[in-house]
């Protein structure tokens, strides 16, 4: 598989031109690249019009809704993705985790975009205090238990849920290395995937966490992660299309 290398915008940029001058300059940047599959998150809002220029890249959301249409004022729905070419969507983010989204909440998102054929991509982690209480395990366990639950191939439960997860794609990000510039480093980074791939067998697991230029190749050479989900370092067009080039070929 070549690395998938996910930007995550969140709501950091104010407006439209600002959205496009971004993407077509990440456009521009990694043309030439090859062997690596990169993956633009915007906000919702500028989904539509990014949809007639992707090209080189691919679209994908921040979230998204468990219900296809219905009175959910202000959701927005795996069906609507697909429309606007969306092919990825993040569920689970620990911003959205600290808003108040319960696992039971993410489990149904994870099943609706898997319904719709997104691909999911689901971030665990662990919190600051939890990795000094010695619980980092125990927690990634119980998220991927819970946010995965009723869904076929998952160790943890045999069930009748009847799609197939071959889209899932699972994001580490320890919730204190996020936006913290305090990356973590690739020997515990390393162990979190070894861990997490014994569980979850097949899938492919990203790396997030104060990702930059110079220590992205790492988590993938390294620690053996298949992709990484870049917050920060994926607003600066430079700085990305460097960590997309210390990845991919070309
Ligand atoms: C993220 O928000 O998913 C993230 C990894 O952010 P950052 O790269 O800024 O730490």
């Amino acid at each position: 598989m070549k690395p998938l290398i996910v930007a995550n915008w969140k709501m950091s940029l104010g407006t439209l031109e600002e959205a496009k001058r971004l993407f077509n300059s990440v456009k521009r940047g990694i043309k030439n690249i090859k062997n690596v599959e990169v993956v633009i998150c915007p906000p919702f809002l500028y989904l539509s019009n990014l949809k007639s220029e992707i090209l080189n890249l691919k679209l994908g959301a921040q979230d998204c809704f468990w219900k296809e249409k219905g009175p959910f004022t202000g959701q927005i729905s795996p069906l609507m993705l697909k429309d606007l070419a969306c092919q990825y969507v993040i569920i689970g983010h620990s911003e959205r985790r600290n808003l108040g989204e319960t696992d039971e909440m993410i489990n149904k998102k994870v099943k609706a975009a898997i319904f719709e054929k997104l691909k999911p991509i689901l971030c665990i982690g662990e919190t600051g205090e939890e990795r000094k209480r010695g619980k980092t395990f125990t927690v990634l366990k119980r998220q991927l238990k819970e946010d995965l639950k009723s869904i076929s191939n998952f160790k943890f439960q045999i069930s009748n849920f009847k799609f197939q997860i071959s889209n899932l794609i699972i994001a580490y990000e320890p919730v204190w290395a996020i936006g913290t510039g305090r990356a973590c480093g690739i020997p515990e980074a390393k162990e979190a995937y070894l861990f997490i791939k014994k569980l979850v067998k097949n899938i492919p697991i990203l790396y997030g966490g104060s990702v930059d230029s110079e220590n992205a190749a790492s988590y993938i050479k390294e620690a053996s992660f298949e992709g990484l989900l870049v917050g920060g370092s994926s607003l600066i067009a430079e700085e990305f299309i460097k960590i997309v080039k210390s990845v991919g070929r070309g």
